[in-house]
């Protein structure tokens, strides 16, 4: 103590105990709460959407300038409805809940639809095909699906075996000069990083024992969720994600590709499912649940 009082004296201490506390609390300020609320138009809004979506727009507006922007997640070329976004629109605003920045509102991260995001996302993977954390998966749907057929067999989980990380980079330019076609996945690390839920603590899973290398760009050069789910959160400024507990497994990849990128993560709170009466699982399916059914 003498030691410590001696070189700092206390009156020094307190001067740079209380210049940092400044310091930190303008940082804070400079970074407003960012909240999102990122569907993928299906032309219907269930309940647990709605919860989701008023969760993260009541956080943004209990914390001073936070924002709560609104998303489209419209990737998944297969699945596209029209009118959807439009839809969902007039169903948060129904329900009062008014996005700040969104396709319709706009703003200063925009487009807030994916479909117009590809060029940000094809150049995201460059990245990190360059520092090594994603590679080229030339396998072929069949050999994918014996390869999951093989390991069921073993009774081990079905998954892929991440062959493809075997090629070198001239392989990889030749087979891409013959035009094979490929998938580009994210190299799983074998840890389990745990992470700081807002709601539920100190927690962690370990992906690589439950899933091959997952795919972040598709055969059709299109994103897959996590992929420009991430990038976007990134690119969009988000600080907080507070989502359903269903997204819980998945949060360990998308730190992962946070750490491949070299930015930092958001916050992530998982909320619990909603559940029926009888304490079993809220289906996503049936016309109750949907929110169009209470409008009328
Ligand atoms: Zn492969």
């Amino acid at each position: 103590m003498a030691a410590l009082t001696g070189a700092w004296p206390v009156a020094r201490l307190t001067v740079r105990l209380r210049r940092g506390l400044h310091t930190a609390r303008k940082l804070h300020h400079q970074r407003c709460v960012r909240v999102r609320f990122a569907p993928s138009p299906t032309g219907m809004l269930h309940l647990g959407g709605l919860r989701t979506a008023l969760y993260n727009y009541l956080f943004a507006k209990s914390n001073p300038g936070g924002k709560f922007l609104l998303r489209i997640e419209d990737t998944d070329q297969t699945r596209l409805v029209p009118r959807a976004t439009e839809k969902l629109e007039e169903m948060l605003s129904w329900a009062g809940i008014s996005p700040d920045e969104g396709p319709s509102q706009g703003g200063n991260y925009g487009p807030y639809k994916q479909s117009e995001r590809i060029e940000l996302y094809q150049e995201s993977i460059k990245v990190l095909i360059q520092n090594e954390s994603a590679y080229h998966c030339f396998c072929t749907p069949r050999r994918l699906e014996l390869v999951r057929k093989e390991a069921g067999r073993r009774g081990e989980t079905p998954r892929y075996d991440n062959r493809c990380r075997q090629w070198s980079s001239s392989e990889v330019k030749e087979k891409l000069a013959r035009n094979t076609p490929y998938v580009i996945r994210l190299k799983l690390e074998d840890v389990a990083e745990p992470w700081d839920d807002l709601l539920k603590g100190r927690t962690s899973h370990n992906l690589a024992d439950a899933e091959g290398d997952p795919v972040l760009i598709k055969s059709d050069r299109y994103p897959t969720y996590h992929f420009a789910n991430v990038v976007d959160d990134h690119h969009m400024g988000i600080t907080h994600v507070l989502r359903g507990d269903e997204w819980q497994t998945s949060t360990p990849k998308h730190l992962l590709l946070y750490k491949s990128f070299g930015w930092d993560p958001p916050r992530y709170a998982h909320l619990p499912l909603i559940l029926n009466k009888d304490g079993t699982k809220l289906s996503k399916r049936g016309d109750d649940i949907q929110v169009e059914h209470f409008k009328d």
